[in-house]
């Protein structure tokens, strides 16, 4: 592992496993410019300096689907950035990784699978987060296209007996307009955010919301070889958080 820094965090971790499995290179678009080995982001357009430095209390699951950990454009890395206690698994219809379902079954941590409540039994969903005392909540979040996380979602038993936290039409269009986003999607970091909102965490939320745009305007920038303009609004707005 040539990464000097690669192992710093859960998805860098899982990045570095799963670039060590490919046979051939994994050969990312524009994958021939030099990358940060800690933030992944094209030099000249290191994020390094920008990650913020929160409490946070919630901790976060990323299952990732095969190569979402080695896409540069993925946002779990910034959950795990952001979030100290972010842990991630790489997704497997067939495996059960034994380090995934100890997580699952640790009585320090009340899990919630995140995902739309219409494709879950009705009595396995939820809308609000209330933890028991001494215990902290811990969000499951499929990373990977729908698609993807629709056959994860279908196709992971030992999710089955979890709630299920679905995000409410209004929370998700007061989102949506907070954040001036017209598409439907959300990125997984988004949700991570809406999480730590609902567990009462809305600072550490405005953090990693802030960081997300931070990334974005590097990586587009970065692609498009773009100058970039570190005094306007958007890092102004993670500056409080550094
Ligand atoms: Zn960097």
């Amino acid at each position: 592992m040539s990464d000097l820094f690669a192992e710093h965090h859960a998805v860098a971790r899982l990045r570095a496993e799963r670039l060590a499995r490919c046979t051939k290179p994994f050969a990312a678009r524009g994958s021939r410019a030099e990358r940060c080995p800690r933030c992944r982001v094209i030099a000249g357009y290191c994020l390094c300096a920008w990650r913020p430095r929160v409490e946070t209390r919630a901790g976060m699951c990323l299952l990732m689907y095969d190569l979402e950990a080695v896409k540069p454009s993925n946002t779990g890395w910034l959950i795990a950035d952001v979030v100290r206690d972010t842990s991630a698994f790489c997704w497997s219809r067939t495996e059960q990784d034994p380090n995934l379902l100890a997580l699952l079954a640790d009585p320090a941590w009340q899990p919630y699978v995140v995902f739309p409540g219409e494709y879950a039994a009705p009595e396995r969903v939820v809308s609000e987060v209330r933890v028991e005392a001494g215990r902290r909540p811990l969000f499951i979040l499929l990373d990977a296209t729908w698609p993807e996380a629709r056959k994860m979602f279908r196709k992971s038993p030992y999710l089955n007996h979890l709630p299920v936290l679905s995000m409410s039409p209004e929370r998700l269009s007061r989102y949506r307009l907070r954040r001036s986003k017209r598409d439907e999607h959300l990125c997984t970091s988004e949700v991570a955010a809406l999480c730590l909102e609902l567990a009462g965490e809305p600072r550490a939320a405005r953090a990693l919301d802030a960081y997300l745009d931070v990334f974005v305007q590097h990586y587009l920038s970065a692609k498009r070889r773009l100058p970039l303009d570190l005094e306007d609004e958007t890092h102004q707005r993670l500056r409080e958080f550094l």
